[in-house]
């Protein structure tokens, strides 16, 4: 059966989504551009908040961004429902000095951020994006249209390629953004331009790579969509689209945590091992009146959904999954179970989590590894550590994680945001 009106129109909005955060940066920035056109208001950390019950707010950190709704009702002892998910991707970074090249080619120099499939990322247009920081202290968003490629190595000149293709990470991955001498270019030039700015105002940037293809439906009755940054864009898309959507009259806070630097261990002062989500939490609380015994009593009565991409069976590689627990793109979000708690799933998460997806009239599947090959971990367990709100991780399957374009099942997408709703609104 074709995917319906309702769930390719999400799959479009979550590809204008996608294409209006190529970095954390703009993905924090573009939360917060909804949620003020549906009528957040937007506070800064340095100055005092004025809490309303029945407000609706939203605050940026760097490249992350926390969003909440008071409900009318709120008081002190008010839990909260906080779905948590991260803003940044595997990408190639802007080392200093970053206009390189030889040989004719104006190259980039670049860092590895993060875990990227490294072979994906050949033969892709790249756009440049991420924040500049001038010379008055103010920092504005950059982005360029299609700039730059790593082109790869024509098989006549590597009859081996298909055999053991590996790329050298220095000296084999600045990607070409044009022709000509290095000495007379500036990349960082290019970005100002993008941003509007004088380039030689630049005094410091954060600027990452990201793929220009825009994410796209396709497949047997529409059931694949793919697209750069998934993970854990589709998750970040999912919360601010429900939050929107979230009532004021519910017995707990909404709130919509996304971190940046998951795919860097998340120790950063914008990242969920950092105090963001707890400073923000003690401010709300504050605002509400309550003292230190009702700020506990409240996080006790709280909750985690800690959403991220999980892994699809691969019907090319069987023997990696396990044998009798098998998600497939298509079946609904996946609850995801480790014993060593690399997910903070519990007993008690699992039949919650059922509970919302329920609610939302939404299947659920569940992801376990397979006992040889290792698993992965992400902000959920970092999240129950620091906070000791019960957390539950979830996510959609996907194929080709760390990909620079990345595979989902249509439908899973709606349903995640469907299931974030229930959770708010419960
Ligand atoms: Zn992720």
């Amino acid at each position: 059966m074709p995917a319906s009106a309702a769930v390719r129109a999400h799959a479009d909005d979550l590809a204008d989504f996608v294409a209006a955060s190529p970095s954390s940066f703009h993905a924090a920035a573009e939360v917060a551009r909804r949620l003020e056109v549906a009528g957040f208001t937007s506070l800064a950390e340095e100055e005092g908040w004025p809490l309303v019950p029945g407000g609706r707010y939203v605050v940026v950190r760097d490249g992350a961004v926390i969003a909440w709704v008071l409900p009318r009702g709120a008081g002190a002892r008010t839990g909260i429902h906080v779905f948590g998910a991260h803003s940044d991707s595997p990408a190639l970074k802007l080392k200093p000095k970053p206009t390189t090249g030889r040989l004719g080619w104006l190259q980039a120099g670049v860092e590895i951020y993060g875990g990227p499939l490294l072979n994906s990322w050949l033969d892709r247009e790249l756009r440049l994006a991420g924040r500049l920081v001038l010379d008055d202290g103010s920092a504005v968003l950059a982005a360029t249209g299609p700039l730059l490629r790593l082109p790869q190595l024509a098989i006549h000149l590597d009859r081996e390629a298909n055999d053991h293709l590996a790329l050298n990470k220095q000296t084999q991955t600045q990607p070409v953004w044009g022709l000509g001498d290095a000495a007379s270019a500036d990349l960082l030039a290019e970005l100002a331009a993008a941003a509007g700015v004088d380039a030689g105002c630049i005094r410091g940037y954060d600027i990452v790579t990201a793929d220009a293809t825009r994410g796209a439906v396709f497949g047997k009755d529409d059931v694949f969509f793919a697209s750069g940054r998934l993970d854990d864009l589709a998750s970040v898309h999912a919360g601010v689209t429900a939050l929107v959507a979230a009532p004021s009259d519910t017995a707990h806070i909404p709130m919509l945590a996304v971190f940046d630097h998951e795919e860097v261990g998340s120790a950063t002062r914008s990242g969920a091992a950092g105090p963001f989500l707890s400073d923000v939490i003690e401010r709300v609380q504050r605002g509400l009146g309550a003292d230190r015994d009702e700020q506990l009593r409240a996080l006790a009565a709280s909750w985690c959904v800690s959403s991220d991409v999980g892994h699809s069976v691969h019907p090319n590689y069987p023997d990696k999954h396990d044998p009798v627990v098998q998600p497939v793109l298509g079946s609904g979000p996946i609850l995801k179970i480790n014993a060593n708690q690399r997910y903070a799933t519990d007993a008690v998460g699992a039949a919650a989590w059922h509970g919302w997806c329920d609610a939302a009239g939404v299947l659920s599947q569940e992801f376990v590894s397979n006992n040889a090959v290792p698993c992965g971990s992400t902000i959920g367990p970092i999240t129950a550590t620091r906070l000791g709100i019960r957390t539950v991780d979830v996510g959609i399957p996907i194929l080709s994680m760390h990909s620079a374009r990345e595979l989902a099942g249509t439908a899973d997408l709606f349903a995640l945001t469907r299931a974030a709703g229930a959770f708010f609104s419960s």
